[in-house]
Formats: C-alpha cells, structure tokens, sequence
C-alpha cells in the first residue's frame, strides 16, 4: 500500500443509515478520523477484530485517494487520483455509550484493524462514480449497496469543507460514508466488495 497520511470519515452520510441508527441528519459534514494503524489491506486477508467489547459492526464505503496539494476552487476528479472500498468497522456498543456520555468515537472507530480498504483502482471520475452501485456481501448474500448519488455532502462538499477545516493533501483517504443495512459481524464471516460488477476485495473475520 502506498503511504497513507489522514484517515478521514464521513458519518451519516446517507439518509436511510441514519435513519436506522435513529440519528438526525446532520446540518454541515460530520468528520471524524481513524489513524493509519486502522487501515489494513481488504485483499483475501484475515482480519483479527475485537468481539470481546460488544457488537462489531460492518459499514462499507467509498474509499477515495486525495492525489496532491488542494487548492480552493479545484474540483474532486482533478484532486483524486484513487478509488477503493472499504469497511468502517465500528464498535457499536461502545459508540452508542460514547454518544450518551457526549465523548468521541475513538475507541468505537479507532481500533487497530478498523479500517480494511481494497486494493485502488484508478479513480474512474465523479460522473462514473454517480452512475455505479457499490455493494457489500456478507456469506455470499449482498447486505449493502450504495451510490455516491445518495450522499447527503457529496465528495466535492466533504473535501471542500475538510481543507478549509483540517486540511487535505496528497495520501490522504477519505471514508465517505455508509448507506442503511450495517449490521453485526462475527469470527467466521467473508465479505466482499464490489464496485458494479467488479469484485475488488475479500476478507475473512478471525
Ligand atoms: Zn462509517
């Protein structure tokens, strides 16, 4: 993998997940960042996650790779280079707990292994990326499928709002959010990931 620098996120991205998850849709972009420990490669790799903490759940995402320096005013296929998919794995437990307490999401999102990303495709540009489902099967069944069309802040947005808050640069990833249908994952599972019909990776829970 190429070295990445930020890892940053979207929450509630998309209407129907927040819906299912009872949460308001937010007003601006909701960011919050998982660090590159996090990230592993999703490409027929074990991946070892925490089931001693309550539920793991699964979140798949576009995944996109910031190319170079942002300037305001450019547009995201000239700042993207990379396309990839990836799951959010989230503690939910312990997220639902951290919200109560009105603390941050870093022990819920931030675990080591949290942040499995496909291997890049080259970033096929934003029209293609409106035109193409992206899908998640767990066993074989689809569970997830989504489209950047459905975004509530598209990918200009979210990177628009994170250089004027956070900065962006060249190796940064951006996690863009998660359409409805996560749901918990145990030892033994497969997933796969596909953008249309293309299978661009596979993991197994240990
Ligand atoms: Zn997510």
């Amino acid at each position: 993998m190429e070295q990445i620098r930020n890892v940053y996120c979207v929450g509630r991205n998309y209407k129907l997940h927040a819906a299912e998850l009872g949460n308001e849709l937010p007003k601006q972009p909701m960011i919050f960042m998982k660090p590159t420990h996090a990230v592993v490669p999703l490409d027929q790799a074990e991946i070892v996650l925490p089931y001693d903490r309550g539920e793991v759940h699964y979140e798949a995402e576009l995944v996109i790779r910031i190319a170079r320096d942002y300037r305001p005013g450019a547009g995201a296929d000239e700042l993207i280079d990379g396309l990839a998919l990836g799951i959010d794995f989230t503690l939910r437990d312990v997220q639902t707990e951290l919200k109560r307490q009105g603390h941050p999401w870093m022990a819920a999102k931030g675990f080591m292994n949290s942040a499995p990303v496909t291997p890049f495709i080259s970033f096929p540009g934003i029209d293609r990326l409106n035109e193409t489902d992206f899908t998640l099967r767990l066993n074989g069944e689809e569970v997830q499928r989504g489209n950047a069309r459905d975004m509530i802040f598209s990918v200009q947005t979210v990177i628009d709002y994170i250089a004027g808050h956070y900065g962006i640069g060249a190796g940064d990833l951006i996690f863009t959010g998660t359409p409805a249908g996560v749901g918990r994952v145990q030892a033994g599972d497969k997933f796969e990931l596909y953008w249309g019909s293309e299978r661009l990776g596979a993991c197994m829970m240990k």
